[in-house]
């Protein structure tokens, strides 16, 4: 404090509790305890914002807005509650005003901006109402399907007992094709976890084509047990990511680890489990919580990721659709395919590249 330049404390504010000292900024973490429901839980609140007064008599501390909403969030993940964001993304993903929400699920509106704004806390089974809405597009076109009246519609959540038996006869039909071939790896311009990462971490403020794409490239051709999360762990512990990638910079690679860490953690693996994981609002959150890791990054990563589902998606459609076993939504499919490929005894993600090399080689032709 004695080092402070006359300057500097002027353009501190004065405390308003003690009207003699000045109000530093910092920036703390803290833990508080809140009670859930009778039982004590634990907040951890990080890069809070406050003021502390310098007068050692009153060191009075002050926060705004911005350290209520951090502590706001803090209480969310405490409790596994969805944060105001994720639940604002839920809303937006479906491309909705929150007075069209309102309709949609007859949640009052005031309500709704209270949650997004972080002013008041869901219980939790509005909680689980969200995260039925966020899960599936079945659900939301149930809720659509409710009508004006009230009257109730056909329950449009799958009765799981009729999509196993559309699962065996998906497997049925397969197994009965005689030209269909259960690939034994998956392409390397379609699914590699390494180059998915290199590719989202390196991008940001780098010329694409003279310093990402190569990197991708060579990544992709001399290392494809980086296709897996694991695989391409293995690689950054040795050689290490300063040789793989021939890169220096600390702050990106250090970016990558930590992203390759949290996949890891997560257990995914693969870019259909990185896609599953990654259209789960809270997951982009978490994402978002890696340093390095900003808004454009996570939207990046779902075009890496999105562009490739909508191809995956069309031909998994059609698949379904030659099989007799239409699907109404990409979820359905997903949920068809995967139960199918684990009674073909076949990883779903390359059952899934099983069905898209079918239909898009036109061996199917030949059948
Ligand atoms: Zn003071």
């Amino acid at each position: 404090m004695a080092m402070q330049s006359r300057s500097e404390a002027e353009t501190l504010h004065r405390c308003p509790a003690c009207g003699v000292g000045r109000l530093h900024p910092k920036v703390v973490t803290e833990r508080f305890p809140y009670d859930d429901d009778g039982a004590e839980v634990m907040v951890v609140a990080e890069n809070v914002p406050v003021e502390t007064c310098d007068n050692p008599k009153c060191a009075e501390e002050f926060s705004g807005p911005v350290a209520a909403a951090i502590r706001h969030e803090a209480i969310c993940r405490a409790l596994r509650l969805l944060t105001p964001s994720e639940i604002r993304s839920i809303r937006e993903r479906l491309d909705l005003t929150q007075e069209q929400f309102t309709k949609l699920t007859r949640i009052g509106q005031a309500t709704i901006c209270r949650w997004e704004r972080g002013r008041l806390l869901q219980n939790p089974a509005m909680d689980r109402y969200l995260r039925l809405i966020a899960a599936s597009e079945d659900n939301v076109r149930f809720l659509q399907g409710q009508g004006q009246n009230g009257t109730p519609g056909t329950p449009a959540a799958p009765n799981p007992e009729g999509e196993t038996h559309r699962a065996a006869a998906l497997a049925a039909y397969i197994r009965g094709l005689p030209a269909f071939e259960i690939v034994t790896s998956i392409d390397g311009n379609y699914a590699h976890m390494g180059a998915t990462l290199v590719d989202a971490v390196l991008q940001a403020g780098v010329k694409y084509e003279t310093v990402v794409r190569p990197r991708v490239r060579r990544l992709i051709d001399d290392y494809p047990q980086a296709r897996t999360t694991s695989g391409f762990a293995q690689l950054l512990k040795n050689p290490g990511p300063k040789q793989l990638l021939s890169w220096s910079g600390e702050r990106k690679l250090r970016a990558l680890a930590d992203l390759t860490t949290l996949l890891l953690r997560e257990q995914v693996e693969s870019e259909d489990d990185f896609r599953a994981w990654v259209s789960k609002p809270n997951n982009v959150d978490r994402l978002r919580s890696i340093k390095g890791i900003k808004k454009k990054t996570a939207d990046y990563i779902h075009i890496l990721l999105g562009r490739q589902s909508v191809a995956v998606d069309r031909h998994l459609l059609n698949f379904l659709k030659m099989a007799g076993l239409e699907a109404h939504s990409y979820e359905e499919a997903h949920r068809l395919i995967h139960e199918a490929a684990g009674l073909l005894g076949v990883q779903p993600s390359i059952l899934d590249h099983s069905i898209w090399r079918y239909m898009s080689s036109g061996v199917r032709s030949k059948a």
